[in-house]
Formats: structure tokens, C-alpha cells, sequence
């Protein structure tokens, strides 16, 4: 009788091996990227016309990328999914016909997730069409749809944790007036719990504002809840359906061996046993710093690597972007120091910029240019003598924050040294204490 046993735990032991992480002291894996805390996607279904006037356009605006559940009957404009997806942006399967699974044939189920993906793959050939969502909620044959894609989107309502119970029934929160979210306190909430379980959170969305769509929210607490996640970069990883399905499923089934360790190198093996193909996301790893390393360089397979040193709590780390199965992982000593970083997250009610919850949010209404060391802000139709302004990084971190008068050709001149900032894209908020204003600018 011990037959079955044994076979039940050769299975196990074969399926552990191929998929379950396992990673050698002392690298870890982020859970998300960066070691950010939890993930978090906004998904757009029906293709509601606002979704491309008002959502694409306030998520470019910070840098964050969306998923437009698509169905191909309904696509009336190609054009406007093929510039979406050019930004980043995922455009992803709502089936042909927003079919009813519940009361269609599995030979029908087939057609509506096969057709969609060759549809949207052939209008937008560099976006591959990975993912789905099932309408109405219903889902179908896991089979069937794992055949096709690599994870699908219910709605029962909570956040998921890092690994969802199925990847072919991830659940969703609705939003607007029909659904649970609607204001930045409802957003907040479900950010927190995302926080707290490490987790994974959806939003599903179809209408915005007055724009005839199901379940409308309204544009002003769609643009705080972003606003809010765009000062917390460095917590939240604001990302596609595609994204966060890609590197949950590559974290849980990733392999870490340092094969080789001199005085001034280690030598990693990243692998894992999923399709190269598609799973070539990079993931976040981590180590000490070696405590005699001034700095240190990551490359994979000869080509540098992102890389970041970091302080948490009392650790120096050295975090580093590799894909499974792309080469061998370097990380060489750098001799020349370097100051590490630490990550400050705003608590929930520091708020900064505290008033940029007000409402009536114009862009058009500031130009910002970074030239020689000077932040140079037009005005155009921006009455007040007294403004604040707060400049912000990627990474959701205030660099500065000041109150200034406009001088009288309705400019405001910010004297900020190059040497503080890196090359790259930063945010400038401006606030009279009713409205707030916000534009990007580069530093090159
Ligand atoms: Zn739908």
C-alpha cells in the first residue's frame, strides 16, 4: 500500500522542483520590482471613449502604464489602441463579441479567445495580446484559456495576494458608481490591503465621467488616486495586467545559484523552467553589499544591468534587474564609492502635496523647463501671489518644496544646482491651496 505514496511524492517533489522558487543565500527576490510592496494594476474595459480621452493621457502624464480590455467587434478606432500601446500601455483580450461564457459552447469559448488574440495581434503586431478578461465575470474553461493566454481577470471583489489562487480567475475590484470604488478614500483602502498582504490589486473600470459608459467614476477621483500612487513609486509598482502576471509567475519559479566567488566577483545562474519566449521579464534581486565594496557593477551576459544601491534599515544593498535564462549574472567590485539610497514613502496623512486632493486640474495651464540649472515654470492662466510648488523623482521622493510669488510676466524662476539631479524625467506640483497643477520636465 505504500505505492501510492510514493508516486504522490515523486509528483511533488518533481512539480516543487519545477516550480517553486529557490534562491541561494543571500540573494532574495523582490517580490514586486524595485522591493516595492505591492502591485497595482488599473484595467479599462469596452473601450469607453473616455478611457482614451481622459485615463491614457492622465497615466502618461505620470509615467504608468493601463490595460485596455478590448473587444474586437466593438474597436472602432485602431489607431488610438496602436498609440496606446506604443506608450507602454497593454491592449489585451475582451473577446470577439463580449460573449456570455455561462452560455456559450467550449467550442465557441475557443473561438472567442483565439480569434480576439490573432485580431489584436494583427493590428498591433509589437503588442502581444497575453492576457484576457472574461465579460460579465464569467469565466470559462481554464483549459481552453490557458491554451491561449498566460492569466485571465475575474471580479469577485478582493485583492489577491503575491501568487492569485488562479491565475485564469484573477480577481478584480469594480469601480464607479455600481462598484465599491469611488473616491480616493475607497482607492486608499484597497491600496493598504495591498500593502499589507504584499499583494496584488485590480481595478476594473469602464466608464468615465459622463462619457455613457458602465459604472461611470468620476475624472477628478481617478486622477487623486493616481496623483496619490505617483508620490509612492518607490511602494506601490503601478503596472499592465501583462506585467504583473509576467513577473509573479517568474518569481515563483525562479532558480538562484552563485556558481562562482572571487575577491572581486560573483558569479550567478538565473534560471527558471517557463517559455523563454515570453516570460523574459527582468526580476529584482538583492544582496548585501560586501562590506569592503566601495560600489559594484551588475551585468548579464556582458551588458550592464539596472542596478541600485540601497539603504534599508541598517543594510547596505545592491539591487539588480536580470531575466531568467539570459546569461550569465556578474556582480563585480567598483571602486569608486557611492552614497546609498534610502527611500522615503509619505505616510498616508503627510499627504504632500497636501492640497493636490483639490479638485479642477489643468496641465495645459503650466510649461516647465529645466535649462542650466535654473526650473523655469510659465504660468498661463494661473492667477495668485502665493504658490507652492513641490518638485518630485520618478521614484515618488520630494526633492523640494517651497512657497514663491510669480514675478510679473507670470513666470516662476526655481534656482535648483544640476549636480542634484540625475539626468532624467521629474515632476513639478504647484498649488494655490484650491487647485493644483502638475507637469513634467527633463533633466538632460
Ligand atoms: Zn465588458
Amino acid at each position: 500500500m505504500k505505492a501510492p505514496c510514493i508516486i504522490f511524492s515523486i509528483l511533488y517533489l518533481f512539480s516543487l522542483s519545477i516550480y517553486s522558487q529557490q534562491v541561494q543565500d543571500p540573494y532574495e527576490v523582490g517580490i514586486w520590482p524595485g522591493f516595492r510592496t505591492a502591485a497595482i494594476n488599473y484595467t479599462f474595459d469596452d473601450g469607453c471613449s473616455n478611457q482614451f480621452k481622459t485615463a491614457i493621457p492622465l497615466f502618461d502624464e505620470f509615467g504608468f502604464n493601463l490595460t485596455l480590455f478590448t473587444v474586437t467587434n466593438w474597436v472602432g478606432n485602431w489607431a488610438a489602441l496602436e498609440s496606446a500601446a506604443a506608450n507602454g500601455h497593454e491592449v489585451a483580450s475582451h473577446t470577439v463579441t463580449h460573449a456570455d461564457f455561462r452560455n456559450i459552447t467550449l467550442e465557441q469559448q475557443e473561438t472567442e479567445l483565439k480569434n480576439s488574440r490573432e485580431i489584436i495581434e494583427s493590428h498591433i503586431p509589437d503588442n502581444k495580446c497575453i492576457t484576457m478578461a472574461y465579460p460579465y465575470c464569467a469565466t470559462g474553461a481554464d483549459t481552453i484559456c490557458s491554451k491561449y493566454y498566460l492569466s485571465a481577470r475575474g471580479c469577485q471583489g478582493f485583492v489577491e495576494p503575491k501568487t492569485p489562487g488562479s491565475y485564469f480567475n484573477i480577481s478584480s475590484v469594480i469601480c464607479g458608481n455600481l462598484g465599491d470604488i469611488n473616491t480616493l478614500q475607497d482607492f486608499k483602502l484597497r491600496f493598504t490591503d495591498a500593502a499589507n498582504k504584499n499583494g496584488w490589486c485590480v481595478f476594473l473600470i469602464h466608464g468615465i465621467d459622463d462619457d455613457g459608459g458602465y459604472s461611470p467614476i468620476t475624472s477628478g477621483e481617478l486622477r487623486r488616486s493616481v496623483e496619490y500612487l505617483s508620490v509612492r513609486k518607490s511602494k506601490f509598482w503601478v503596472t499592465t495586467f501583462a506585467s504583473a502576471t509576467l513577473y509573479s509567475r517568474e518569481r515563483d519559479a525562479v532558480n538562484v545559484i552563485e556558481t562562482m566567488v572571487t575577491d572581486s566577483s560573483m558569479t550567478l545562474q538565473v534560471t527558471d523552467t517557463l517559455p523563454d519566449l515570453v516570460y523574459n521579464f527582468p526580476l529584482t534581486l538583492r544582496c548585501p553589499l560586501p562590506a569592503d565594496w566601495p560600489s559594484a557593477n551588475v551585468t548579464q551576459d556582458s551588458v550592464t544591468v539596472p542596478k541600485r544601491i540601497v539603504l534599508v534599515d541598517t543594510t547596505v544593498y545592491l539591487n539588480f534587474d536580470v531575466v531568467p535564462d539570459a546569461g550569465n549574472v556578474i556582480i563585480s567590485k567598483n571602486l569608486t564609492p557611492v552614497t546609498p539610497e534610502a527611500d522615503t514613502i509619505p505616510g498616508d496623512d503627510v499627504d504632500p502635496p497636501s492640497d493636490i486632493r483639490q479638485t479642477s486640474i489643468n496641465n495645459s495651464a503650466i510649461q516647465a523647463v529645466y535649462d542650466k540649472g535654473t526650473l523655469i515654470i510659465a504660468l498661463n492662466d494661473i492667477i495668485s501671489s502665493n504658490l507652492m510648488i513641490y518638485i518630485y523623482d520618478t521614484r515618488g521622493i520630494m526633492l523640494m518644496s517651497k512657497k514663491q510669488k510669480s514675478s510679473g510676466d507670470n513666470t516662476i524662476s526655481i534656482a535648483i544646482a544640476s549636480d542634484n539631479l540625475c539626468n532624467g524625467v521629474y515632476y513639478v506640483y504647484l498649488s494655490d491651496g484650491k487647485n493644483t497643477w502638475s507637469q513634467k520636465f527633463l533633466v538632460i
